[in-house]
């Protein structure tokens, strides 16, 4: 069976010379060409081996929701009829000066998917509702992207970050996302420096370890949300295998640009850990951690368990960490009114019990 060429590293698509290799991902992935015919300067022989091997499968783009804040979620259907989601955060307009020339570029960000549904369960997360289905493969992680830049007319060389922050666990398709990572910081390809591409993880901790190990140089986020064992337990069934102990020392041992910082991520639940004695014993968990915490207001939705908290316990927590050194943003509810958290587009979609907006 033919491959998606989207999957296929360049290494892996083992071309000679080496430089044909650099053309077909210059031509996926500057270019975005769909067929290998339009390929130009490859010989015809190159051309029929690449179509006789792979197919170029993007992803179908099945709905897009538009937020007031600029932000766009995007639901796509895979190849089985499955279906994910990823959305676009800009970030920083674009400036122009009189004369109309644009003197600073736009910023982007882009949360992938990186598997249908998710095994871990968290009890705050919409997309654990429906379970696990299947692991993305390579191809169908760089194809969210693939898609975004060209439904936005992104130029190939501009500058995006990565958060893989969709739904599902990366660390739990290790070696697919692995693949991703090497094919999305391909130099000839869209060029996005691992730096600029972060792993968000529930707290697996020996696949921090072996992330670590494959010395990718990606930025590592992890969502905490609680900081002691007994309540990240009943949020987050995972922590029965990794208490917080084995996560901070799997963090404490994870190979990090010394400039960057691990992000943690704090999901603030009315009454359920926005106090500030959980804030004190934040700062102490972060002992001795290059870190920075993302606090992130619980987006609530039809029948969830728990409810968004008050903007004043959530800015009384964010200044007591502040007060104590430790850099911490909110994470503005960006996309709130499109349904930004994890799994809740594609809930909709598929008509559960999620009501209209
Ligand atoms: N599985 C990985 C990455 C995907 S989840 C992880 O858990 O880190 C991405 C983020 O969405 C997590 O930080 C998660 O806590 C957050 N999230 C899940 N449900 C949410 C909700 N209802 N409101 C706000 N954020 C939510
Ligand atoms: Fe999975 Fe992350 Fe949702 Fe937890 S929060 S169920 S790990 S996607």
């Amino acid at each position: 069976m033919k491959k998606n060429i989207y999957d296929i590293t360049k290494e892996e698509l083992n071309l000679s010379p080496t430089f044909r290799a650099k053309q077909v991902f210059h031509w996926l992935y500057q270019k975005g060409v769909k067929s290998f015919k339009e390929m130009k300067n490859l010989p015809k022989s190159l051309k029929e081996e690449l179509e006789k091997n792979y197919t170029i499968s993007p992803l179908e783009t099945i709905k897009v929701e538009k937020s007031k804040d600029g932000s766009k979620k995007y639901l796509f259907k895979l190849q089985d009829n499955h279906t994910i989601e990823a959305v676009l955060l800009p970030m920083k307009k674009e400036e122009r000066d009189k004369e109309g020339k644009i003197v600073k570029e736009a910023r982007y960000t882009v949360c992938v998917s990186t598997q249908v549904g998710c095994k871990v369960g968290c009890a705050f997360c919409l997309t654990a509702k429906g379970g696990f289905v299947r692991n993305l493969t390579p191809g169908e992680i760089v194809g969210q992207l693939l898609a975004i830049k060209e439904d936005n007319n992104i130029p190939a060389n501009r500058r995006v970050n990565i958060v893989y922050m969709g739904m599902g666990e990366p660390l739990d398709n290790l070696e697919n996302l692995a693949k991703a990572i090497k094919i999305f910081s391909d130099p000839d390809g869209l060029n996005i420096s691992p730096r600029r591409q972060t792993v968000s993880t529930s707290g697996l901790a020996p696949k921090i370890k072996k992330l670590g190990e494959m010395n990718l140089g990606v930025l590592l986020a992890i969502s905490l949300h609680a900081v002691d064992d007994k309540l990240r337990e009943r949020l987050m069934p995972i922590n029965k295998a990794y208490n917080i102990e084995s996560v901070i020392k799997a963090v404490k041992e994870f190979p990090i640009d010394q400039r960057k910082r691990v992000m943690f991520e704090y999901l603030v639940i009315k009454d359920v850990n926005d106090d500030l004695k959980s804030a004190k014993k934040l700062v102490k968990l972060l002992n001795g951690i290059k870190a920075k915490v993302n606090l992130i207001y619980f987006n609530p939705y039809p029948n969830s368990p728990f409810q968004r908290p008050s903007e004043e316990k959530v800015r009384e927590f964010q200044r007591y960490l502040l007060d104590k050194g430790i850099l911490c943003t909110v994470r503005e509810s960006k996309g709130l009114d499109i349904s930004a958290a994890c799994g809740q587009l594609k809930e909709r979609e598929s008509g559960s019990s999620i009501q209209k907006l």
